[in-house]
This record gives C-alpha cells, sequence and structure tokens, in this order.
C-alpha cells in the first residue's frame, strides 16, 4: 500500500532532521519511494524567527493506518519532539510527521484523519507532494493534486514565497 507522508522541521540541522527521519521511517514502514526537494518555507499558524524546511515523501507499508500513525508518531518522540499542538497553538519542532494520503482510503477516526484535513490548504505541503505525486487524487475532495495546487496558488498568490 503507498502512503504519502509531509515532513516539517524548524530547528537545529533541519536537513539532518529531514534525512534521519527519512531513514528512520524507511526501517519502520518499508522502502522510500519517492523523496520531494527539502523546500524552505515560513511559519504556518503561529509566529517564529525559525523558517521551516518542508518536504513530502512516499513510502510502500504493509502498516495498517493506525500502526502508521503509531510508527509516525514513535519517531517524533525518538527524534525529541515533546510539545503537541494544543488548540491550534503551534510551536516550534525538532520533526513533525504528517500522514497526508493512504491511497483512495477516507479515515475519520478520533485519533486519525486521512487525507490530512489541512493538506489542501498549505503550499508547503502541496508543492513538495505535487514533485513526486501530481497526479494522486484526494479521495475525498475528488481533484488531483496538481489541481489542488494551482487552485490554492490562483486564491493565494501573495504566500508561495515564504
Ligand atoms: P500535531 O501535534 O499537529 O502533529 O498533531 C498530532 C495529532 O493529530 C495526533 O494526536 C494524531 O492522532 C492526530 N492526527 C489526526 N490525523 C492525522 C494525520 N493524518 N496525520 C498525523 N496526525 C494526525
Amino acid at each position: 500500500m503507498k502512503v504519502y507522508l509531509g515532513l516539517g522541521t524548524n530547528i537545529g540541522s533541519k536537513k539532518d532532521n529531514l534525512t534521519r527521519a527519512i531513514d528512520l521511517l524507511s526501517l519502520a514502514l518499508g522502502k522510500c519511494a519517492a523523496l520531494s526537494q527539502f523546500i524552505e518555507t515560513a511559519p504556518w499558524g503561529f509566529e517564529s524567527s525559525n523558517t521551516f524546511l518542508n518536504c513530502a515523501a512516499a513510502f510502500d507499508t504493509m502498516l495498517s493506518p493506525l500502526e502508521l500513525l503509531s510508527a509516525t508518531q514513535h519517531i517524533e518522540r525518538e527524534m525529541g519532539r515533546t510539545q503537541k499542538s494544543h488548540n491550534g497553538i503551534y510551536h516550534d519542532r525538532i520533526i513533525d510527521i504528517d500522514i497526508l494520503l493512504i491511497e483512495d482510503t477516507v479515515i475519520e477516526s478520533g485519533r486519525l484523519t486521512v487525507p490530512h484535513p489541512l493538506m489542501h490548504k498549505r503550499t508547503f505541503v502541496l508543492e513538495p507532494l505535487c514533485q513526486i505525486a501530481p497526479d494522486a487524487m484526494h479521495p475525498a475532495i475528488g481533484k488531483s493534486i496538481r489541481e489542488l495546487l494551482e487552485e490554492l496558488l490562483e486564491n493565494e498568490p501573495n504566500i508561495t514565497k515564504g
């Protein structure tokens, strides 16, 4: 089963953080099938002088969706992330791993929402994802990643470059 993840970091050695997370994810999930470029972006949803480095990655995995969430959260903790976001308040973070797409699965449970509920509103998610999966479909909205990114850039052209 192919899954797409979005990764972000804004403290420490950001390139090393993303590379380490990809290595740990490969061990826990299975082969990394595609990796986007690392792109620098402005903080979203909170004030910080630390810019983010973001990427998107595809993995071939045998894990179930909840096993996948456990694995990504374990890696976040292993890499030293302590603070979670609470009530929409975000913080600087060593690593954040979001589950974006799990093939055409739609899940809305207390612990896990897939596709990720904010992915189609965030250029820092869609830009790297579009590099590796422009034709992947958002199963709830019924549009491709390329279409979602184009729409977002049309509506908010001034947020493309942080
Ligand atoms: P955050 O602190 O922003 O990384 O949010 C993590 C919380 O979001 C966890 O408690 C997860 O159970 C929940 N969550 C729901 N859907 C997702 C998803 N698609 N990817 C990652 N975390 C998710």
